[in-house]
């Protein structure tokens, strides 16, 4: 069997039209949606996730309130801010973009964004109404995850989802919205991880793999049966030469091979990847409708 090819960009940028027509019409209600963006000094690849962010707000007509940092901020500064864009009408959603500088507590932070404009999902307040099953800002790269299997059609009902990973952003809340009693979830979901004896067993009865461990080639043709969905989200850099960078993008699975054995496969990058900023737009363009009180 050879695998249809999930395209994250395209399922993204469906997404994001939708999303920049809802904006038009908040425009002529007289509301712009807008993202607070904080970053704390110059990591390189913390600076180009909000560039990209940025320029997605951008595109799709959110105002954008950009705050960069000097890396010696101190938390008490970085809350302010942050309590200051909590009552601020302009702002509707906060991102502090992680890792913060070692003398931050990134916990303390993420608590002092209120959970009404906690776009990213993190808050512990959305994370346990998540778990509950009532509504919440979702975290982007799970939701980002749901959304491509709805897209591609992937019946999750009654599946059986192997979660490969149980971090707080990607393994448990993926793992939780699969199982949860509703529409595009109501799957059997089993999580493994590094305590995980005989990580084969369990994928090879998956219908549906979520691989999120960050190790590439964690999964394998021989660790799955034929027709299985696989959706990557791993991002890991592979030394390479022969690339400008001095490296390339791989995910958790070998792309290769199981594009032969799997009815569906995201690649990386084109998959998952584009899917996480969207979601971070979607939940900023709904959180200024709950604001205003606008229902769909
Ligand atoms: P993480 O915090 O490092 O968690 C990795 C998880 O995988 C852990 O639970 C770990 O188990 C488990 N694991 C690692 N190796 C394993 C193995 N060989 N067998 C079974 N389980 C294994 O990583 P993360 O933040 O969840 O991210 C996972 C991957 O997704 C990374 O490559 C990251 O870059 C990528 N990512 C992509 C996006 C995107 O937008 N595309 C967004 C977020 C993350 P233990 O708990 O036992 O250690």
């Amino acid at each position: 069997m050879t695998a249809r090819i999930i395209d994250g960009k395209q399922i993204a940028s469906d997404i994001r039209s939708e999303l920049k027509q809802e904006v038009i019409s908040l425009k002529q209600k007289g509301i712009i949606p807008g993202l607070g963006v904080i970053l704390v000094g110059d990591d390189p690849a913390s600076k180009s996730y909000v560039t990209a962010k940025e320029r997605a707000c951008e595109e799709i007509g959110l105002h954008s309130d950009d705050n960069r940092l000097p890396k010696g901020t101190s938390q008490a500064e970085l809350i302010t801010l942050i309590k200051k864009m909590n009552t601020d009408p302009k702002i509707n959603g906060i991102l502090v973009q992680l890792p913060l500088p070692k003398h931050i507590n990134e916990s303390d932070v993420l608590m002092a964004i209120d959970p009404v404009k906690d776009v990213d999902g993190f808050h512990p307040v959305n994370i346990g109404k998540m778990i509950i099953g009532e509504k919440s800002f979702l975290p982007c790269t799970p939701h980002g995850v749901i959304k491509l299997l709805e897209r591609s059609g992937v019946k999750t009902e009654g599946a059986h989802v192997v979660v490969v990973g149980r971090s707080n952003i990607v393994g448990k809340p993926v793992a939780n919205l699969l199982f949860q009693k509703k529409k595009n979830a109501n799957a059997t979901v089993t999580i493994c991880h590094t305590g995980t004896k005989d990580l084969k067993s369990f994928t090879k009865q998956a219908d549906i793999i979520i691989a999120a461990a960050g190790r590439p080639n964690t999964i394998t043709a021989d660790m799955v049966k034929d027709g299985v969905v696989i959706i990557d989200v791993g991002v890991n850099r592979i030394e390479d030469s022969t690339k400008k960078a001095g490296f390339r993008l791989v995910g958790d699975v070998d792309f290769e091979a199981l594009k032969e054995k799997a009815s569906l496969i995201t690649p990386v990058p084109g998959g998952v990847g584009p899917m996480t900023i969207t979601m971070l737009l979607y939940n900023t363009v709904e959180s200024a409708k709950i604001a205003n009180m606008i229902r769909d």
